[in-house]
């Protein structure tokens, strides 16, 4: 398997009549896979497109998702997803910024259709997902049914583009990392060299794919169990009692969550009573878990967990911390993100990319086979991100330990500056977390005359109680250096996050910094 389109080719061979994904009632086989895939590269290719070329997805998951980005993986036409959650002149940026020809819209955006083109300069062809409000748009079905399914045998590169996917657009405007075939499949063969037991996968697996594919959680995690012939479960979207119902029925064995999703699964009432005797392994990641929500679903899940740790432009993780670092009594190596998956290099740099020595916080760099190619137009960020040695500067202020362990504080840009010393939000987070009011907790600094910025934790409380600042902030002293505990709190109903699950801080520090500029390195 050199190429995406190699996958179902390959499993189609290999294990013609398993499921490859379970949607909604509709069973996908490998062999149906790879002749649907042969029919969305012939039809791509049929409309005229070619090598390069992009079409863009803007919809909930669906199976049919996977078999648009496998099938134009075949004619070498690149795939970008795009959140639904988006707002329309969003939605609008990235089909411009792409330049997509066909864009495929699912039955919850048809509506949106007419606002998005009214943004855009290029008139794209708009190809309905499903017959629901598809209206005088041809349907993904018919469209695709209506081509060959005999394999085009494009010839396809390596090195050639296979998704643009863009990040998430947590500190700024998305960026469109363009990830190739190589990056998604790469690593791969350096992981059957040194296999992880957690990362095993057998003919019975079944995953789990409830997170968003417009981002890598949702995409990369899908292609993780398709590439390793697993039976992957697509849930529409994230939906945390139909979670559980796709555990107990679809007999889960590995799932991929963010935090905030897990939080929400885990304070199910019904979540004490599911049988997770199939369940083996939870992976999470793509934002800081505080501990105590670790702790309460290793109880709750019993299964083992692995923290992952990665971003869209290095197609997902390359750090993971195995189950066995997860000792609830709580040792040191749980608050790691983990060790560099096998194919990965990371090391500390400081401002100047100067290597910085074990425990000594720094900006993590990453280099592996699945750096992205670039921004996509966006040479300078590019540039900026990535050196000629193949390191990519990840944003991220972290340490290695003596035994190669990477601990991630925060991201540079959300480091708070107090009175000289720094002080990450994630630390302050997770400890006031474990407040019992607290439902959610983000902090920030806020400007400060006297120490520059100062602590700041704005707190979603439980519902049902009435939260107090000053025992939030006695609380949080008990956990952490008091010069790092929060010096304010404000309460508000719930956190804003993007549909990856992150806290959007810089949208929570705005009214504190209007008319002033905040100054991060
Ligand atoms: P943008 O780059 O547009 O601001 P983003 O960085 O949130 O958005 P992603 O690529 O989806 O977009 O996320 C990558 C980031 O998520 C990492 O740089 C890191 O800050 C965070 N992250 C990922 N995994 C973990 C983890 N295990 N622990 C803490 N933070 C994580
Ligand atoms: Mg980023």
């Amino acid at each position: 398997m050199n190429t995406l389109g190699d996958v179902p080719r390959y499993h189609a061979e290999a294990r013609p009549d398993a499921v490859a994904f379970s949607f909604e009632g509709r069973e996908t086989t490998f062999a149906q896979l790879d002749r649907h895939t042969n029919q969305v590269a012939n039809a791509l290719l049929a409309a005229g497109l070619s090598t390069g070329d992009r079409i863009a997805y803007v919809g909930k998951n669906s199976d049919h998702y996977f078999e648009l980005l496998l099938g134009a993986a075949k004619a070498g036409v690149v795939t970008t997803p795009i959140g639904w959650r988006l707002a329309a002149p969003e939605i609008a940026y990235i089909v411009g910024d792409s330049e997509a020809k066909l864009v495929f819209v699912g039955r919850e955006l048809i509506g949106h259709v007419d606002a998005v083109a009214a943004e855009l300069t290029h008139r794209p062809v708009v190809i309905a997902m499903e017959a629901e409000g598809a209206g005088d748009y041809q349907t993904f079905e018919g469209w695709r049914d209506a081509a060959s399914d005999v394999d085009p045998h494009k010839p396809i590169q390596i090195s050639d583009i296979a998704i643009q996917l863009y990040t998430s657009g947590t500190t700024g405007r998305p960026k469109g990392a363009m990830l190739t075939h190589h990056n998604l499949l790469g690593m791969r063969r350096e992981a059957a060299k040194n296999p992880l037991e957690w990362n095993q996968w057998g003919p019975s697996d079944v995953s789990l794919v409830a997170m968003p594919v417009a981002h890598i959680g949702g995409t990369g995690w899908g292609l993780v169990g398709l590439i390793n012939g697993a039976k992957g479960v697509v849930a529409r979207e994230f939906d945390p009692t139909k979670v559980l119902d796709f555990i107990e029925k679809d007999r889960i064995s590995k799932m991929f969550m963010v935090p905030a999703a897990l939080q929400i699964v885990v304070r199910l009432p019904r979540a004490r009573e599911v049988d997770y005797s199939r369940l083996t392994h939870i992976l999470y990641g793509a934002a800081p878990i505080p501990l105590d929500l670790l702790r309460e679903c290793m109880e709750v899940f019993g299964c083992g967990f692995v923290q992952q740790y990665g971003m869209t432009e290095t197609t997902g993780t390359v750090v993971y911390l195995p189950p066995e670092d997860h000792d609830p009594a709580g040792n040191k190596r749980m608050r790691a993100a983990g060790l560099p998956m096998p194919g990965v290099e990371l090391k500390i740099i400081d401002e100047a990319g100067k290597s910085l020595p074990p425990n000594t916080v720094g900006e993590v760099a990453v280099r592996s086979s699945a750096n992205m190619a670039g921004y996509w137009k966006l040479d300078e960020a590019t540039a900026k991100t990535m050196d000629a040695d193949g390191w990519l500067r990840t944003g991220d202020a972290g340490y290695l330990d003596e035994d190669g362990y990477l601990f991630i504080h925060d991201r540079v840009k959300d480091m708070i500056i107090s009175g000289g010393e720094n002080i990450y939000p994630a630390e302050v987070e997770s400890a006031v977390y474990g407040h019992p009011h607290v439902a959610e907790v983000a902090v920030i600094g806020v400007p400060d005359d006297k120490w520059g910025e100062a602590v700041k934790a704005v707190v979603a409380p439980k519902p049902g109680v009435t939260p107090d600042a000053d025992d939030i902030i006695a609380f949080a002293r008990t956990r952490i250096a008091h010069f790092k505990a929060p010096k304010s709190v404000d309460f508000i109903p719930a956190l804003p996050r993007n549909a990856s699950g992150k806290i959007l801080r810089r949208e929570l520090r705005a009214p504190y910094w209007e008319g002033r500029e905040r100054q991060v390195n």
